[in-house]
């Protein structure tokens, strides 16, 4: 049988999936499974939006739409940029996808030629480097310090451009550290893309999931320069507890624009009528769930960052956005505990699954091997027995 492609060949399954898959076959066993793995809002989409969506079919928003999107999400989304973001954009400049990892993808796609380097800021969104080879482009891994939030350092993006460089992908606030850039810091790093002509995919998916009064400012916000090389992403998923409907978006330059709606066009034609109808109700409809879902994240995030740090040989900062902590694990490794000495987070994720029944993802996923990533997501009770059936594992004797 003649190979699979190059482009298959080299790309690693993603983590998250893996785990989350093998907690929801134990807990079709009936094993009681404590899942931090999780990548979406606990909570259903609003109802509002749901019933645009049902009204959306019913008065047969049920066929093919322009591929970038209908005129009128393309409108709310540039009304929703000028509003919050203070970004001027029109409608042409808008390509509606399906989700924002497909902006993302798309985005890739028109950008990168073979051997073009992407550079991503580890700890990186698992998806990042495997999108970048995907698209015949060379991710370069830029590793940042816990002790820096996890920031990058701007000497450091200096020194890792080089000729081929084409994009940088910036994902603030994060996952899965959850540190957000302040306006300085992204006033640096926008400097230096200007300077050296670099592309920024600035993931902003997580722009409305964000504490204690720190404010999220987009990397486009610095003048025309910077806008005109960067990709501003986001989507419907996490702010809206949308994840299903699959609806994400990019504003580019009108002509990075219109290659990635061609491409677009060819590869899966339009995004979801039905969902973009419910998505100018997101945008445009009342934002009130928003806050009493932010508020309940950010109780959470509390307590679990609290548990977390109690735990012998587990530290975590804390996060200012996203629904993340990435604990620093390092300390459980290469000690007896729990009838085995475990060597690298992949091992410790697996082992809490087995005898803990406690799903988290290892940070070898996002290139921070050391680390495991939890996610809050999920109830205040399922926090508590969570993090206390850790601590009974880690500190049953060998
Ligand atoms: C969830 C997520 C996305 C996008 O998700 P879609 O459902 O495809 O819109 C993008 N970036 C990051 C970092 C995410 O965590």
């Amino acid at each position: 049988m003649k190979k699979l492609a190059e482009r298959v060949l080299n790309i690693t399954p993603s983590v998250t999936f893996s785990i989350d898959a093998k907690a929801k076959q134990m807990a079709a066993q009936g094993i009681k499974v404590v899942n931090f793995g999780v990548g979406e809002p606990d909570f259903d989409t609003p109802a509002h939006i749901a019933a645009a969506g049902i009204a959306a079919i019913e008065a047969g928003h049920t066929r093919y739409t322009p591929s970038s999107g209908t005129e009128k999400l393309r409108q709310a989304i540039c009304q929703k940029l000028g509003s919050e973001n203070q970004l001027s954009y029109n409608p042409a400049q808008i390509v509606v996808s399906n989700g924002a990892k497909h902006s993302i993808y798309n985005a890739l796609l028109a950008l990168c030629d073979p051997g073009d380097e992407v550079i991503v800021p580890a700890p990186y969104w698992v998806s990042y480097p495997e999108m970048v080879k995907m698209a015949s482009g060379v991710p370069k891994i830029l590793d940042t310090r816990e002790e820096e939030d996890f920031k990058v350092r701007p000497e450091e993006l200096v020194a890792a451009i080089t000729t081929r460089t084409k994009a940088l992908i910036l994902n603030s606030p994060s996952n899965p550290t959850g540190m957000v850039y302040s306006a300085s810091e992204l006033k640096i790093i926008a400097d230096i893309c200007v300077q050296h002509q670099v592309y920024v995919i600035s993931d902003e998916i997580y722009e409305k999931l964000i504490y204690d009064g720190v404010k999220h400012v987009s990397m486009a916000s610095f003048g025309p320069d910077i806008k005109e090389l960067t990709v501003v992403v986001n989507g419907m998923s996490k702010a809206y507890a949308m994840t299903g409907w699959r609806i994400g978006y990019t504003a580019s330059n009108s002509a990075l624009a219109a290659a990635m709606g061609s491409l677009q066009s060819h590869a899966t034609s339009n995004p979801n009528s039905i969902a973009q109808t419910a998505s100018v109700e997101a945008l445009c409809g009342s934002q009130e769930a928003i806050g009493a879902m932010l508020q309940e994240f950010a109780r959470r995030r509390l307590r679990m960052v609290e548990l977390l740090n109690q735990l012998p040989g587990v530290s975590c900062r804390m996060p200012q956005g996203a629904f993340y902590v990435l604990a620093n694990i390092s300390q459980l490794l290469g000690v007896p505990y729990g009838g085995e000495v475990i060597l690298d987070d992949v091992r410790l994720a697996g082992v809490m699954l087995d005898k803990a029944h406690v799903a988290v993802v290892p940070g070898s996923g996002f290139g921070a091997r050391n680390y495991i990533r939890l996610s809050y997501a999920t109830s205040m009770e399922n926090i508590e027995a969570g993090v206390s059936r850790i601590r009974t594992y880690i500190t049953t004797p060998y």
